[in-house]
């Protein structure tokens, strides 16, 4: 069988859910893990380095940037976000499925360098609903709410780039639409391609 592991891009609009579904998905999946990104953006409650993000300050990620360590990366509501590259190579080689959770102007640049992914657009049933359970979440203040609404309009609008559209209606059927997607996508011929071979050759 192809040994490595499958790079799977999340994204869709803060509030679409992404976080939780993806939390879900690890806890059913130990061949999967999360990339875990840099950010300028400071740390919410609860919020632990190395967990949820490394904290970096401005000079520090263009640093990173600079010595070509990030995979890509991207501004968001006026701060950075990268995804680091080293981590997530090694754990591809491993055979370990890598999650990028990152937004949509990240993405089609991995999809633009990398023909090895599978992208999921995640979204929420409706603006209202992604509305709701921003306020919901209490993090942001009202203007961080407007400004991550209008970019998810924008970010809808380029659903059109991705390989699959998960609606999250409801937390555990989104996890088991995307867990379908996993089990397809893996059982592809270039995926399959070394175990045909082996079944051939140890005929
Ligand atoms: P938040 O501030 O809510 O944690 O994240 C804001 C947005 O940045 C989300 O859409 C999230 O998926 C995205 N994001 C998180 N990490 C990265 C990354 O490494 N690269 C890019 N391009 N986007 C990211």
């Amino acid at each position: 069988m192809n040994n490595r592991g499958m790079l799977i891009i999340l994204s869709g609009p803060s509030g679409s859910g992404k976080g939780t579904i993806v939390r879900q998905l690890l806890k059913q999946r130990d061949d999967t893990v999360l990339s875990v990104s840099v950010t300028t953006r400071a740390p919410r409650t609860g919020e632990r380095e190395g967990v949820h993000y490394y904290f970096k300050t401005e000079q520090e990620f263009e640093r990173l940037i600079e010595n070509g360590e990030l995979l890509e990366y991207a501004e968001y509501n006026g701060d950075y976000y990268g995804t680091p590259v080293k981590p997530v190579e090694k754990c591809v080689r491993e055979g370990k499925n890598v999650i990028l959770e990152i937004e949509v102007q990240g993405a089609e640049k991995v999809m633009d360098k990398r023909e090895d992914i599978v992208s999921i657009f995640i979204t929420a049933p409706s603006l209202t609903e992604l509305e709701r359970r921003l306020r919901r979440r209490g993090s942001e203040t009202d203007a961080s709410i407007e400004q991550r609404l209008k970019i998810a309009r924008w970010e809808l609008t380029r659903a059109f780039r991705y390989d699959y559209v998960v609606l999250n209606d409801e937390v555990p059927l989104a996890v088991e639409r995307i867990q379908a997607i996993i089990s397809a996508e893996s059982m592809r011929f270039a995926r399959m391609e070394n175990f045909i071979l082996e079944v051939i050759n140890n005929a």
